[in-house]
């Protein structure tokens, strides 16, 4: 064989090893698996958005193109608050939503997104990914033929804009707040009035006094919604210290997926939920910091510790009712409670900077 057709084959060769890759990945591009992701969030929504997008981005990247996810905005399917039947029913193949609003579901539901005076980030995802946590929640939404995964934490929640200062216990009374959650429960235990109003009324709701407060995310957040031009009084939480999204996923459809593209969900997963933690807590301290300047007159409080008290005496009954809903729900609140008693010795202890 002289030079030239070695030359001649070699080139061929290459061509013909290029065409083979390149069938293959149409090949996988043409037999794609698509899924199907409902949001619980309107278009553009910062820091919940960007972790459902990531999350997207990623999947497509590392399953090499064979696995997509379609996201389809509230705006679209305009249900944010059915993203779990959604799901269930395979209407959809994921969601990626927050688990305290199926509460009404199943009220053990509150709890596996955060619990008041409860885990802060660190301590719920030890107890996440080294304690029960995760056992928990599945066996949780395993009942309804869904799975679910972490997807973001916001970190600890601002507690809300009030159009009146809070000095005892006896201003909560009668006063008429949007706070969803086992934090309502707590609230009308104490005396005020929650309600559910859809995110996007709740300016028009504080600015015409139909509510007296409201609580929301953070301060990134809170202030793209404009609160601080109708509520003066900004407190500090206590009711979401750490409050984790969550990604549905029905399970009929985790079952027809091969393991590579199950790995590559939840690696997605978890780095998008990873990230979306440090997303918040970023654009938290930035609007943080420039809330003084931005808003002159938000005032920052904190609930005086009589009220705090109120609150936590209130959320600890509340807590005792949940454990009694069910077996499985005594389970989970004995867990919580066991894990921080185990944990916070350790992170209790102060960080010299
Ligand atoms: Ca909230």
């Amino acid at each position: 064989m002289n030079k030239s057709r070695r030359s001649f084959l070699g080139i061929a060769g290459a061509t013909a090893g290029a065409t083979v890759l390149g069938a293959t990945t149409s090949r996988a591009q043409a037999s794609a698996v698509t899924l199907k992701l409902a949001t619980s969030w309107p278009k553009g929504f910062p820091i919940f958005e960007f972790a459902a997008t990531h999350f997207a981005n990623r999947v497509e990247a590392l399953s090499g193109g064979s696995l997509r996810v379609h996201i389809d905005s509230a705006n679209k399917h305009k249900a944010p608050f059915e993203v779990f039947d959604f799901v269930q029913q395979g209407i959809y193949d994921m969601g990626h939503t927050a688990g305290y609003y199926w509460k009404s579901v199943d009220p053990v539901m509150s709890v596996l997104t955060t619990t008041p005076f409860g885990m802060n980030v660190a301590e719920q995802n030890a107890w996440f990914w080294g304690g029960d946590g995760m056992a928990l929640m599945q066996e949780a939404y395993g009942k309804y033929n869904l799975l679910s995964f972490n997807a973001g934490n916001t970190g600890v929640q601002m507690g809300g804009w009030f159009r009146k200062e809070i000095k005892t216990i006896a201003d909560l009374q009668g006063l008429k707040m949007r706070v969803p959650g086992l934090a309502g429960e707590v609230y009308a235990a104490v005396g005020a009035v929650p309600v559910t109003i859809p995110g996007g009324e709740l300016y028009t709701a504080l600015e015409r006094n139909t509510i007296d407060a409201l609580e929301w995310v953070g301060p990134h957040l809170d202030v793209k919604m404009g609160f601080h031009q109708v509520a003066d009084f900004y407190y500090t939480g206590w009711h979401e210290p750490a409050a984790e999204l969550q990604y549905l996923v029905n399970q009929e459809k985790w079952k027809s997926l091969s393991e590579a593209h199950r790995a590559v969900l939840k690696t997605a997963m978890n780095e998008s939920s990873f990230l979306m933690m440090a997303e918040a807590t970023q654009l938290n301290a930035q609007t943080w910091q420039d809330l003084e300047k931005d808003a002159p007159n938000v005032q920052i409080r904190s609930f005086p510790p009589d009220v705090v008290e109120a609150l936590k005496h209130a959320t600890n009954v509340k807590l005792q009712e949940l454990a009694a809903t069910s077996e499985l729900a005594a389970r989970i609140v004995k867990s919580q409670q066991e894990f921080l008693a185990l944990v916070k010795p350790w992170t209790n202890l102060h960080v010299l900077r």
